[in-house]
Protein backbone atom coordinates (compact mmCIF):
# COMPACT_ATOMS: atom_id res chain seq x y z
CA UNK A 1 0.00 0.00 0.00
CA UNK A 2 1.48 3.17 -0.60
CA UNK A 3 0.68 6.16 1.13
CA UNK A 4 0.99 9.99 0.31
CA UNK A 5 1.83 12.14 3.49
CA UNK A 6 1.57 16.07 2.97
CA UNK A 7 4.33 17.39 5.28
CA UNK A 8 7.29 15.31 5.55
CA UNK A 9 8.34 16.97 9.08
CA UNK A 10 9.06 14.87 12.04
CA UNK A 11 6.19 13.40 12.60
CA UNK A 12 5.73 12.35 9.23
CA UNK A 13 9.60 10.68 9.44
CA UNK A 14 8.00 8.68 12.45
CA UNK A 15 4.86 8.18 10.70
CA UNK A 16 6.65 6.53 7.66
CA UNK A 17 9.39 4.47 10.18
CA UNK A 18 6.10 2.86 11.86
CA UNK A 19 4.18 2.22 8.46
CA UNK A 20 7.37 0.17 6.81
CA UNK A 21 7.05 -2.97 8.93
CA UNK A 22 3.44 -2.76 7.47
CA UNK A 23 5.01 -2.89 3.97
CA UNK A 24 3.28 0.53 3.45
CA UNK A 25 5.35 2.75 1.12
CA UNK A 26 5.38 6.22 2.47
CA UNK A 27 6.03 9.58 -0.11
CA UNK A 28 6.08 12.30 0.93
CA UNK A 29 4.77 16.16 -0.71
CA UNK A 30 6.69 19.03 1.29
CA UNK A 31 7.97 22.38 -0.15
CA UNK A 32 11.13 21.84 2.42
CA UNK A 33 14.32 21.03 0.07
CA UNK A 34 15.86 17.92 2.30
CA UNK A 35 12.64 17.76 5.14
CA UNK A 36 12.87 15.18 8.25
CA UNK A 37 11.04 12.78 6.61
CA UNK A 38 12.96 12.39 3.26
CA UNK A 39 15.85 10.58 5.64
CA UNK A 40 13.37 7.69 5.06
CA UNK A 41 11.21 8.14 2.29
CA UNK A 42 11.27 10.11 -0.83
CA UNK A 43 9.96 13.55 -0.99
CA UNK A 44 8.23 15.31 -4.06
CA UNK A 45 9.67 18.58 -3.72
CA UNK A 46 6.88 21.06 -4.97
CA UNK A 47 4.47 23.33 -3.31
CA UNK A 48 1.62 21.55 -1.65
CA UNK A 49 -0.90 23.88 -3.63
CA UNK A 50 1.04 22.03 -7.04
CA UNK A 51 -1.53 20.18 -8.64
CA UNK A 52 0.55 18.57 -10.48
CA UNK A 53 2.07 17.35 -7.90
CA UNK A 54 -0.91 16.10 -5.92
CA UNK A 55 -1.63 14.91 -9.24
CA UNK A 56 1.08 12.74 -9.57
CA UNK A 57 0.69 11.69 -5.75
CA UNK A 58 -2.69 10.73 -5.88
CA UNK A 59 -1.54 8.36 -9.11
CA UNK A 60 1.05 7.02 -7.00
CA UNK A 61 -0.62 6.12 -3.53
CA UNK A 62 -4.13 4.94 -2.32
CA UNK A 63 -4.62 6.91 0.21
CA UNK A 64 -3.19 9.99 1.87
CA UNK A 65 -2.68 12.28 5.23
CA UNK A 66 -1.00 15.18 6.64
CA UNK A 67 1.58 15.51 9.16
CA UNK A 68 0.85 19.42 10.14
CA UNK A 69 -2.52 21.24 10.12
CA UNK A 70 -1.53 24.13 8.31
CA UNK A 71 -1.14 22.34 5.02
CA UNK A 72 -3.66 24.54 2.45
CA UNK A 73 -7.57 23.04 2.75
CA UNK A 74 -7.08 23.93 -0.87
CA UNK A 75 -4.68 21.15 -1.44
CA UNK A 76 -6.24 18.40 0.97
CA UNK A 77 -9.41 18.77 -1.31
CA UNK A 78 -7.79 18.74 -4.48
CA UNK A 79 -5.95 15.28 -3.68
CA UNK A 80 -9.40 14.29 -1.65
CA UNK A 81 -11.70 14.46 -4.87
CA UNK A 82 -9.03 11.69 -6.53
CA UNK A 83 -8.26 9.40 -3.50
CA UNK A 84 -9.39 9.18 -0.09
CA UNK A 85 -7.70 11.58 2.49
CA UNK A 86 -7.80 11.36 6.10
CA UNK A 87 -8.35 12.83 8.56
CA UNK A 88 -11.16 14.57 6.88
CA UNK A 89 -10.54 17.84 5.31
CA UNK A 90 -13.38 19.13 6.86
CA UNK A 91 -11.37 18.36 10.77
CA UNK A 92 -8.31 20.46 9.20
CA UNK A 93 -10.29 23.28 8.30
CA UNK A 94 -12.16 23.44 11.55
CA UNK A 95 -8.57 23.54 13.65
CA UNK A 96 -6.96 26.18 11.39
CA UNK A 97 -9.11 28.49 12.86
CA UNK A 98 -9.05 29.02 16.52
CA UNK A 99 -12.95 30.70 16.65
CA UNK A 100 -14.18 27.72 14.01
CA UNK A 101 -12.35 25.44 16.52
CA UNK A 102 -13.92 26.81 20.14
CA UNK A 103 -16.76 27.39 18.52
CA UNK A 104 -17.30 23.69 17.54
CA UNK A 105 -16.33 22.37 20.68
CA UNK A 106 -19.59 24.76 22.22
CA UNK A 107 -21.80 23.46 19.81
CA UNK A 108 -20.55 20.00 21.32
CA UNK A 109 -20.90 20.91 24.98
CA UNK A 110 -17.44 20.19 25.46
CA UNK A 111 -16.21 23.01 27.41
CA UNK A 112 -13.76 25.43 26.93
CA UNK A 113 -12.36 29.15 28.39
CA UNK A 114 -14.44 32.05 27.71
CA UNK A 115 -14.25 33.52 24.14
CA UNK A 116 -14.67 36.13 21.86
CA UNK A 117 -13.73 36.89 17.80
CA UNK A 118 -12.92 40.71 17.80
CA UNK A 119 -13.12 42.88 14.62
CA UNK A 120 -11.26 46.26 16.41
CA UNK A 121 -9.62 47.73 18.97
CA UNK A 122 -12.60 49.04 20.94
CA UNK A 123 -14.09 45.75 20.47
CA UNK A 124 -11.05 44.16 21.81
CA UNK A 125 -10.81 46.18 25.09
CA UNK A 126 -14.98 45.94 25.71
CA UNK A 127 -14.78 42.43 25.33
CA UNK A 128 -11.82 42.48 27.78
CA UNK A 129 -13.94 44.94 30.17
CA UNK A 130 -16.40 41.97 30.53
CA UNK A 131 -14.24 39.40 30.24
CA UNK A 132 -12.30 40.35 33.26
CA UNK A 133 -8.16 40.32 33.31
CA UNK A 134 -6.21 38.87 32.86
CA UNK A 135 -7.16 37.71 29.15
CA UNK A 136 -5.21 35.95 25.79
CA UNK A 137 -5.33 37.77 22.17
CA UNK A 138 -4.56 34.98 20.10
CA UNK A 139 -4.61 35.24 15.90
CA UNK A 140 -6.91 33.09 14.96
CA UNK A 141 -5.00 31.33 12.53
CA UNK A 142 -0.98 30.22 12.38
CA UNK A 143 -0.55 30.14 15.88
CA UNK A 144 1.78 27.61 17.12
CA UNK A 145 3.93 26.62 20.30
CA UNK A 146 2.42 30.21 22.02
CA UNK A 147 3.41 32.29 18.72
CA UNK A 148 0.89 34.53 17.87
CA UNK A 149 -0.28 35.51 21.42
CA UNK A 150 -0.75 37.97 23.84
CA UNK A 151 -1.20 37.88 27.45
CA UNK A 152 -3.65 41.43 28.55
CA UNK A 153 -2.79 42.25 31.66
CA UNK A 154 -4.17 45.66 32.05
CA UNK A 155 -6.54 47.84 29.75
CA UNK A 156 -3.56 49.60 28.09
CA UNK A 157 -1.58 46.23 27.10
CA UNK A 158 -4.77 45.84 24.41
CA UNK A 159 -4.05 48.43 21.94
CA UNK A 160 0.24 47.40 21.45
CA UNK A 161 -1.17 43.76 21.49
CA UNK A 162 -3.91 44.24 18.69
CA UNK A 163 -1.16 46.02 16.51
CA UNK A 164 1.54 43.01 17.21
CA UNK A 165 -1.02 40.80 16.18
CA UNK A 166 -1.70 42.46 12.99
CA UNK A 167 -5.24 43.82 13.89
CA UNK A 168 -7.31 41.40 12.16
CA UNK A 169 -9.04 38.14 12.36
CA UNK A 170 -8.03 37.79 16.24
CA UNK A 171 -10.13 35.87 19.01
CA UNK A 172 -9.75 37.12 23.31
CA UNK A 173 -10.42 34.59 25.70
CA UNK A 174 -10.56 34.79 29.29
CA UNK A 175 -7.51 33.14 31.45
CA UNK A 176 -8.28 30.04 32.83
CA UNK A 177 -6.74 28.85 35.89
CA UNK A 178 -5.75 25.03 35.46
CA UNK A 179 -3.89 22.52 37.71
CA UNK A 180 -1.86 21.32 34.73
CA UNK A 181 -1.91 20.76 31.53
CA UNK A 182 -3.58 17.34 29.82
CA UNK A 183 -3.87 15.80 26.26
CA UNK A 184 -6.00 13.24 24.81
CA UNK A 185 -4.74 10.82 21.80
CA UNK A 186 -8.03 9.68 20.40
CA UNK A 187 -8.33 7.24 17.06
CA UNK A 188 -10.63 6.37 14.89
CA UNK A 189 -10.52 3.54 12.15
CA UNK A 190 -12.52 3.73 8.96
CA UNK A 191 -15.50 1.75 10.67
CA UNK A 192 -15.60 3.66 13.50
CA UNK A 193 -13.73 2.07 16.03
CA UNK A 194 -13.04 3.96 18.38
CA UNK A 195 -9.70 3.75 21.45
CA UNK A 196 -7.79 6.33 23.54
CA UNK A 197 -4.46 6.58 25.32
CA UNK A 198 -4.07 7.40 28.65
CA UNK A 199 -4.49 11.16 29.30
CA UNK A 200 -1.24 12.84 29.32
CA UNK A 201 0.04 15.21 31.04
CA UNK A 202 2.08 18.13 29.65
CA UNK A 203 4.51 20.65 30.88
CA UNK A 204 5.42 23.60 28.64
CA UNK A 205 8.34 26.20 28.94
CA UNK A 206 8.44 29.51 26.74
CA UNK A 207 5.10 28.21 25.21
CA UNK A 208 7.16 25.00 23.40
CA UNK A 209 5.93 21.58 25.12
CA UNK A 210 8.97 20.32 27.13
CA UNK A 211 7.93 17.26 29.28
CA UNK A 212 4.95 14.55 28.38
CA UNK A 213 4.40 11.58 30.72
CA UNK A 214 0.95 9.68 30.95
CA UNK A 215 -0.87 11.06 33.88
CA UNK A 216 -1.87 9.18 36.95
CA UNK A 217 -4.45 6.88 36.24
CA UNK A 218 -7.91 9.13 37.03
CA UNK A 219 -11.22 6.58 35.79
CA UNK A 220 -13.67 9.41 36.08
CA UNK A 221 -10.88 12.42 34.26
CA UNK A 222 -10.10 9.77 32.02
CA UNK A 223 -14.16 9.17 31.17
CA UNK A 224 -14.90 13.01 30.80
CA UNK A 225 -12.15 13.37 28.36
CA UNK A 226 -12.66 10.66 26.61
CA UNK A 227 -16.85 11.50 26.37
CA UNK A 228 -15.44 14.63 24.96
CA UNK A 229 -12.80 13.48 22.39
CA UNK A 230 -15.94 10.78 21.47
CA UNK A 231 -18.16 13.68 20.65
CA UNK A 232 -15.67 15.19 18.58
CA UNK A 233 -14.35 12.22 16.44
CA UNK A 234 -18.42 11.26 15.55
CA UNK A 235 -18.89 14.69 14.84
CA UNK A 236 -16.17 15.09 12.13
CA UNK A 237 -16.76 11.34 11.43
CA UNK A 238 -13.00 11.40 12.03
CA UNK A 239 -10.60 8.65 10.75
CA UNK A 240 -6.84 8.69 12.29
CA UNK A 241 -5.15 10.09 15.25
CA UNK A 242 -6.85 13.41 16.87
CA UNK A 243 -5.08 15.16 20.06
CA UNK A 244 -7.42 16.91 22.58
CA UNK A 245 -5.46 19.49 24.51
CA UNK A 246 -7.49 19.88 27.60
CA UNK A 247 -6.52 22.47 30.71
CA UNK A 248 -7.50 20.28 34.19
CA UNK A 249 -9.38 22.99 36.17
CA UNK A 250 -11.45 22.97 39.44
CA UNK A 251 -14.74 23.21 37.78
CA UNK A 252 -13.61 19.98 35.24
CA UNK A 253 -11.59 19.33 31.91
CA UNK A 254 -11.85 22.24 29.40
CA UNK A 255 -10.92 22.40 25.82
CA UNK A 256 -8.24 24.15 24.15
CA UNK A 257 -7.42 22.93 20.94
CA UNK A 258 -7.63 19.79 18.98
CA UNK A 259 -4.82 18.45 16.70
CA UNK A 260 -5.88 16.35 12.96
CA UNK A 261 -3.05 14.49 13.21
CA UNK A 262 -0.18 12.69 15.50
CA UNK A 263 1.23 14.97 18.32
CA UNK A 264 4.04 15.60 20.16
CA UNK A 265 2.67 14.43 23.41
CA UNK A 266 1.79 11.47 22.11
CA UNK A 267 5.66 10.78 20.94
CA UNK A 268 6.04 8.60 24.58
CA UNK A 269 3.95 5.94 22.61
CA UNK A 270 6.80 4.73 20.34
CA UNK A 271 8.45 3.14 23.40
CA UNK A 272 5.74 3.47 26.42
CA UNK A 273 2.81 1.81 24.90
CA UNK A 274 1.47 -1.61 23.41
CA UNK A 275 0.98 0.45 20.14
CA UNK A 276 2.89 3.54 18.94
CA UNK A 277 0.18 6.69 17.92
CA UNK A 278 2.61 6.83 14.62
CA UNK A 279 1.04 2.90 13.42
CA UNK A 280 -2.39 3.41 14.76
CA UNK A 281 -2.68 6.55 12.53
CA UNK A 282 -1.87 4.30 9.78
CA UNK A 283 -3.96 1.27 11.06
CA UNK A 284 -6.72 3.57 11.12
CA UNK A 285 -6.57 5.64 7.82
CA UNK A 286 -5.91 2.15 6.09
CA UNK A 287 -8.83 0.75 7.39
CA UNK A 288 -6.92 -2.18 10.04
CA UNK A 289 -7.75 -3.23 13.05
CA UNK A 290 -6.35 -0.27 16.17
CA UNK A 291 -3.78 -1.57 18.00
CA UNK A 292 -4.29 -1.58 21.86
CA UNK A 293 -3.19 2.00 23.67
CA UNK A 294 -2.27 0.65 26.86
CA UNK A 295 1.15 1.47 28.60
CA UNK A 296 4.16 -0.40 29.17
CA UNK A 297 6.09 0.45 32.45
CA UNK A 298 6.43 3.53 32.73
CA UNK A 299 7.82 6.57 30.91
CA UNK A 300 8.21 10.03 30.04
CA UNK A 301 9.46 11.93 26.83
CA UNK A 302 11.41 14.89 26.56
CA UNK A 303 11.53 17.20 23.88
CA UNK A 304 14.76 18.76 23.33
CA UNK A 305 14.85 22.27 21.77
CA UNK A 306 17.66 24.53 20.52
CA UNK A 307 20.38 21.85 20.72
CA UNK A 308 20.35 18.02 20.66
CA UNK A 309 22.71 16.53 23.79
CA UNK A 310 25.62 14.45 22.92
CA UNK A 311 24.02 10.73 21.84
CA UNK A 312 26.18 8.79 23.82
CA UNK A 313 25.22 10.42 26.90
CA UNK A 314 21.81 9.96 26.45
CA UNK A 315 22.27 6.10 25.44
CA UNK A 316 24.39 6.14 28.61
CA UNK A 317 20.47 6.44 30.62
CA UNK A 318 19.01 3.24 31.10
CA UNK A 319 15.56 3.32 29.38
CA UNK A 320 16.91 6.30 27.07
CA UNK A 321 15.15 6.37 23.58
CA UNK A 322 16.64 8.82 21.31
CA UNK A 323 14.99 10.55 18.36
CA UNK A 324 16.72 13.11 16.10
CA UNK A 325 14.61 15.09 13.46
CA UNK A 326 18.28 15.61 11.36
CA UNK A 327 17.59 19.28 11.75
CA UNK A 328 19.93 22.60 11.97
CA UNK A 329 19.74 23.86 15.42
CA UNK A 330 18.27 27.07 16.26
CA UNK A 331 17.53 28.48 19.35
CA UNK A 332 13.20 27.66 20.06
CA UNK A 333 12.94 24.88 17.30
CA UNK A 334 12.31 20.88 18.34
CA UNK A 335 15.72 19.05 17.64
CA UNK A 336 14.71 15.78 19.06
CA UNK A 337 12.83 14.14 21.51
CA UNK A 338 14.18 11.49 23.95
CA UNK A 339 12.08 8.66 25.96
CA UNK A 340 13.09 7.77 29.23
CA UNK A 341 11.39 4.38 29.95
CA UNK A 342 11.82 2.80 33.40
CA UNK A 343 10.18 -0.25 35.22
CA UNK A 344 8.72 2.13 38.20
CA UNK A 345 8.17 5.73 39.20
CA UNK A 346 11.32 5.41 41.39
CA UNK A 347 13.76 4.54 38.63
CA UNK A 348 11.56 6.95 36.34
CA UNK A 349 12.54 9.94 38.22
CA UNK A 350 16.12 8.98 38.60
CA UNK A 351 16.62 8.15 34.67
CA UNK A 352 14.63 11.79 34.27
CA UNK A 353 16.73 13.66 36.75
CA UNK A 354 20.16 12.40 34.51
CA UNK A 355 18.51 13.44 31.64
CA UNK A 356 17.96 16.80 32.77
CA UNK A 357 21.14 17.41 33.48
CA UNK A 358 22.37 16.85 29.87
CA UNK A 359 19.83 18.64 28.95
CA UNK A 360 20.50 21.52 30.82
CA UNK A 361 17.28 23.35 30.43
CA UNK A 362 15.51 24.63 33.47
CA UNK A 363 12.40 22.09 33.65
CA UNK A 364 12.41 20.18 36.45
CA UNK A 365 10.36 17.26 36.13
CA UNK A 366 8.89 16.54 39.54
CA UNK A 367 9.07 13.01 40.73
P1 LIG B 1 -2.25 27.63 22.44
O1 LIG B 1 -1.44 28.28 21.37
O2 LIG B 1 -3.69 27.98 22.44
O3 LIG B 1 -2.02 26.13 22.47
O4 LIG B 1 -1.66 28.15 23.82
C1 LIG B 1 -0.31 27.90 24.21
C2 LIG B 1 -0.23 27.81 25.72
O5 LIG B 1 -0.71 29.05 26.31
C3 LIG B 1 -1.13 26.74 26.31
O6 LIG B 1 -0.47 25.49 26.30
C4 LIG B 1 -1.34 27.27 27.72
O7 LIG B 1 -0.21 27.03 28.53
C5 LIG B 1 -1.45 28.78 27.50
N1 LIG B 1 -2.86 29.18 27.31
C6 LIG B 1 -3.52 29.25 26.13
N2 LIG B 1 -4.79 29.67 26.30
C7 LIG B 1 -4.96 29.85 27.62
C8 LIG B 1 -6.06 30.27 28.45
N3 LIG B 1 -7.26 30.60 27.93
N4 LIG B 1 -5.85 30.36 29.79
C9 LIG B 1 -4.63 30.05 30.33
N5 LIG B 1 -3.56 29.65 29.60
C10 LIG B 1 -3.70 29.55 28.27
Amino acid sequence: MNVAILGAGQLGQMLALAGIPLEIRPFFLDPQPEAPGSRVAPQLLADYTDHAALDQLARDCQVATFDFENVPVEAVNHLARRIPVYPPPRALEQSQDRLREKTLFRSLGIPTAPFQAVDSLAELEAAVSRMGLPAILKTRRLGYDGKGQAWLRDIADCAPAWHRLGGQDLIVEGVVIFRRELSLIAVRGRDGQQVFYPLVENQHADGILRLSRPAAPDAALQAQAEHHGQRLLEHLDYVGVLALELFDCEQGLLANEFAPRVHNSGHWTLEGAETSQFENHLRAILGLPLGETTTVGCCAMRNCIGNLPELGAVLAIPGAHYHGYGKIPRPGRKLGHITITAPDAAALAARLRALDALLGDRLAPDT
